[in-house]
């Protein structure tokens, strides 16, 4: 007796894998995990002590529903270090997969249409669903750092499009957008009068070009929802904290969702964001120069594989490959759990778009890296 709203709605599959590995693990397998995008390095102390400070300050009741003020005020300078004009009125602390939850919920009427990115994300079209809006998957192409392909981009627009979700740099593509795409994006959103959520989570991995919020391209501030995080950046998945950076209007109408359904986030975890925002960067910088070499490791690894194929992900910490046998990809990731005890995220966990592909994530050390490419090696070898 579900309701119908949730009937339809897969199980995340980043979460259900990496559970699944637990288990495996548990039972004595020796399976090497690539799956969930989990930063391995510890979250910065100086933040740890500015949680555990608060807390000892007695910083356990209710923080204000949108958030602290002097977080919102640091993460505003952020947005107007690159042009926009945000205060601290323009900015709502809260997880970043809620925020995006919380901006569909806020924007989408029944049946009106979102236009997602194939291969993206896998949760984006759940919450899509969960607002009873209806999902259009526009296909990527690989070539052009996974953009939208400007002829299906502009076939799916059309006078119920509400809404973009734009990723950059994407998950789990590896893609960083430059200006040219974002501006194709722009025009047609000004044109067909539809908001764009970003989705910037990343937008501190990045290796080769750099991150443009399409916020601050012309006609768009007062048409973008951004939503962002610390748990990526700063190594914090656990703490759940993020934000949402956009007009005041649409900041107000998110927090009524979040009013009625978080409240806040906990007070000790915005003290310690305020600390990662305000603190030393220096982590930050040693963590993506980490990635970058693990990455490159990764990019050579793969591609000495007989049938693989990855074009160096320019952000990110996910190697999206392609794989030339086919053989569906959910298939291929149990043979590989079973035959190489290795454990990556199946492309077609991100949409149609992403068959014929597999997500490694290399957010973890880089021995792990360097014997999970020795097995896949092995296993490409006598497999494929
Ligand atoms: N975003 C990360 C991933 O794709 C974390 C898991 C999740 O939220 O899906 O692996």
């Amino acid at each position: 007796m579900v309701a119908q709203r949730i009937k339809d709605i897969p199980p995340s599959l980043t979460i259900k894998l990496t559970d699944r590995v637990r288990e495996l693990r548990r039972k004595g397998m020796d399976v090497l995990s690539f799956t969930i995008g989990e930063p391995d390095f510890p979250t910065p102390p100086h933040v740890v002590e500015a949680a555990i400070e608060a807390l000892r300050e007695g910083k356990t009741k209710y923080a204000p529903s949108r958030g602290i003020l002097p977080l919102r005020e640091a993460i505003s300078r952020l947005y107007q270090e690159r042009g926009l004009d945000f205060t601290e009125k323009n900015i709502l602390i809260t997880t970043a997969k809620f925020a995006l939850y919380a901006a569909l919920q806020s924007l989408v009427d029944p049946g009106e249409e979102v236009i997602l990115p194939d291969p993206c994300w896998v949760s984006y079209e759940p919450m899509v669903m969960m607002a009873s809006g209806r999902a259009v998957k526009v296909r990527l192409d690989p070539l052009e750092e996974f953009s939208f392909l400007p002829e299906k981009l502009k076939e799916a627009v059309n006078s119920r499009t509400r809404i973009l979700i734009l990723n950059t740099p994407a998950n789990p593509t590896g893609g960083v957008l430059r200006r040219e795409h974002l501006k194709l994006i722009a025009d047609l959103a000004v044109d067909h009068d539809f908001y764009v959520v970003a989705d910037e989570t990343y937008e501190k991995i990045v290796y080769e070009g750099e991150h443009i919020s399409i916020a601050t391209l012309p006609g768009m501030e007062e048409r973008t929802i951004t939503v962002s995080s610390f748990s990526k950046s700063y190594s914090m998945p656990g703490w759940r904290v993020g934000w949402v950076a956009a007009p005041e209007e649409h900041i107000n109408d998110i927090l009524r969702v979040q009013q009625h359904t978080l409240t806040c986030l906990p007070p000790f975890v915005q003290a310690g964001a305020l600390a990662a925002l305000e603190g030393p960067q220096d982590y930050l910088n040693e963590m993506v120069k980490a990635f970058r070499r693990r990455r490159d490791k990764v990019v050579e690894g793969l591609n000495n594989m007989p049938g693989v194929t990855l074009r160096p992900p320019h952000g990110t910490f996910y190697a999206f490959f392609h794989y030339d046998q086919p053989v569906p990809s959910m298939d291929l990731t149990e043979t590989l759990i079973e035959k190489a005890r290795v454990a990556l995220t199946p492309g077609i966990a991100f949409g149609e778009g992403g068959e014929g592909f597999m997500r490694f994530s290399f957010a973890v050390s880089d021995e792990k890296i360097e014997e999970g490419l020795r097995r896949m090696r092995t296993f490409f070898e006598e497999n494929f």
